[in-house]
């Protein structure tokens, strides 16, 4: 499984290992959105994932972000099978090496820009000054640095994701998780997004990101396509080495 751009040395623990996942929620009879999805995802890299709305795309992506658990089948995360974790456990996971982003933002309403990217370490066990100093940090990064007292109902639509992007960034994660981050977005805003996800991935963090543009689905290095709560379809494009990505 090793990716063009990104070699892995010999013996490096995939980032997601996934063995005949299942998800089903209860009813009866249950019902089963996922069925026995097998994938593995690599340090460093960049994927979307495609698929029409109600296949389960967002199923996964819960469960590739430990918020979920599999009904059967296996996970790993960094080598570790996450049925050996308890609840606590896994929230520590998340708070140290997942990031997400949602199409919603979900931003908390009363809280300053600061302030809303500092709850990204709220659980990671920093101190509150370690916490606003990475936030502004943070904020910078994704250019924000002159939107730090900013209320997200004084922000664009952009700029919000923006801070959720620096919320999810602030505590340096392993993995991003992004479900169509681009979705509320006008295709000028959207591009700035979709830059900032390539500039982290460049910089060595694992991206996954559920979308519904073909274009840019297509301009990702790797695609798997979720039909029916199965895979339908893990495809990788080949880049010359040194084509820009
Ligand atoms: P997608 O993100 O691809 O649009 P989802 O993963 O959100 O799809 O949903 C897949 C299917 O699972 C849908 O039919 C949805 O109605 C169902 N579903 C999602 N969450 C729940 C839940 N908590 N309880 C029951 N069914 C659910
Ligand atoms: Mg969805």
């Amino acid at each position: 499984m090793t990716h063009p751009q990104h070699p892995q040395p010999k013996g490096t623990t995939p980032v997601l290992q996934l063995t005949r996942v299942t998800k089903e929620y209860p009813g009866s009879p249950p019902l089963r959105i996922l069925h026995g999805i097998d994938l593995t995802v690599d340090h460093g890299e960049l994927l979307a994932v495609v698929g029409p709305s109600g296949s389960g795309k967002s199923t996964l992506l819960a469960l590739l972000g430990s918020l979920d658990r599999p009904t059967t089948g296996r996970l790993r995360f960094e080598g570790h099978d996450l049925a050996a974790l308890t609840d606590p456990q896994l929230a520590a996971l998340r708070a140290h090496r997942i990031g997400f982003v949602f199409q919603q933002f979900f931003l908390l309403p009363g809280l300053t820009t600061v302030e809303n990217v500092a709850t990204g370490l709220l659980y990671s066990g920093a101190p509150a000054t370690l916490r606003r100093t990475a936030a502004v940090e943070a904020l910078r990064e994704v250019g924000l640095g002159h939107r730090l007292h900013h209320h997200p109902d004084q922000l664009s639509g952009g700029e919000k994701q923006r801070v959720a992007i620096a919320r999810a960034l602030v505590g340096n994660p392993a993995l991003l998780l992004a479900d169509e981050p681009t979705g509320a977005l006008d295709s000028a805003s959207g591009a700035t997004v979709v830059d900032l996800l390539r500039t982290l991935n460049a910089k060595g963090t694992t991206v996954v990101v559920i979308t519904h543009d073909r274009d840019l689905a297509a301009s990702f290095p790797r695609r798997i396509g979720i039909h029916d709560g199965r895979i339908d379809f893990d495809e990788r494009t080949p880049h010359p080495a040194g084509a820009p990505r």
